[in-house]
């Protein structure tokens, strides 16, 4: 029996048509610009987030960090919430690397206030670092999707001091998706985007950063720098362009799930499902240790074929992808009442 792995979207296998793909990919030297199936891949990127030019980049951590380096200054200070990738997930890269300081700022449900990053932005003053950059998640990690009328807002003061924004999307075509509109609406609100193509999208590798043409440009040479120039790299890009072209479309299935599977956890005795930052493919929920402890619960799963994460800040985290069906969450769920009883 196969595994169902529930520990994030990225565990999504390439598909069959990903592989041929891959098998027939035409390729060449992409440090040369000679790669014709990356060159297909930037270019529908970047048509669709409606920027000038894309970059393909080998994860989403090296999108984000490239994106810092790339708008910003040794020094300066990068404003953006407290529980974002940027600051959580990614081993303290902006201080190696583009060698800023992150302004953290409170979010609820991941979300910052506009005013709080208005009143974050350093004035003119011998003593205080430059404001840099402003960085926004969306969807954010914690399940939630923020709204256009934010973004919008954001955007607005940092044109008013004349910041750049920076939007992690890793999972932008999920918050496309739960938004109901085209990602285009949502990085109008930016300046530069990331978003991966190896999450929900099930592409084996990869992401890609977004932006005007001469911020590429900058962050192509920067990516040389950081050892992310790479050669026959279409073989990558042929799933990838799958993944833009015909995975986008089939990501409210996983919503779906998800929120099936938020009402079937919820008939679990212990079981609290958070039910505010349940807008994309991701379900967070509290179960109480007496009920079943982290570690059988983990335990127990696995013997049953079901992968799991362990607790992260007081929660359970199960994610929906195009490998998890519907007999799965039941399968799932039966598992965890037998458990229990
Ligand atoms: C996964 C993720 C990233 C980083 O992507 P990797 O490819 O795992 O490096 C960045 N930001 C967010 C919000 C993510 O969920």
């Amino acid at each position: 029996m196969k595994f169902i792995d529930l520990r994030s979207d990225t565990v999504t296998m390439p598909t069959d048509e990903m592989r041929q793909a891959i098998a027939n990919a035409e390729v060449g030297d992409d440090v040369y610009g000679d790669d014709p199936t990356i060159n297909k891949l930037e270019k529908l990127a970047a048509e669709k987030v409606g920027k000038e030019a894309a970059l393909f980049v080998p994860s989403g951590t090296f999108g984000n960090q490239l994106a810092l380096l790339t708008h910003t200054n040794r020094g300066q200070e990068v404003i953006i919430g407290k529980n974002n990738h940027i600051v959580v997930h990614e081993v303290g890269g902006s201080a190696v690397i583009a060698g800023v300081q992150l302004r953290t700022l409170e979010t609820v449900n991941g979300i910052m206030k506009p005013i709080d990053v208005e009143n974050a932005i350093r004035v003119d003053d011998i003593h205080e670092p430059e404001t840099g950059l402003i960085c926004v998640e969306e969807a954010h990690g914690c399940g939630s999707v923020v709204p256009l009328s934010i973004l919008k807002e954001i955007k607005d003061i940092a044109e008013k001091h004349s910041i750049p924004v920076h939007m992690d999307g890793a999972r932008l075509f999920n918050a496309a998706v739960s938004l109901g509109v085209d990602p285009k609406e949502i990085t109008a609100n930016c300046d530069s985007v990331m978003f991966c193509l190896s999450k929900g999208l099930a592409a084996p590798a990869g992401s890609m950063i977004a932006g005007s043409k001469s911020f590429i440009d900058k962050a192509r040479k920067y990516r040389k720098l950081m050892g992310g120039g790479m050669r026959q790299v279409g073989i990558i890009a042929a799933a990838g362009i799958i993944a833009l072209e015909k995975m986008a479309d089939r990501l409210h299935e996983d919503h779906e799930n998800a929120k099936y599977m938020a009402q079937r956890l919820s008939e679990l005795p212990g079981v609290e499902v958070v039910r505010d930052r349940l807008d994309i493919d991701m379900v967070f929920f509290r179960m109480a240790e007496d009920v079943i402890s982290e570690k059988t619960l983990i335990e127990k799963l696995y013997e049953k074929n079901i992968k799991i994460n362990g607790i992260e800040a007081d929660e359970y985290r199960f994610v929906c992808h195009i490998d998890v069906t519907k007999e799965d969450i039941d399968y799932v769920i039966d598992t965890m009442k037998s458990l229990i009883s």
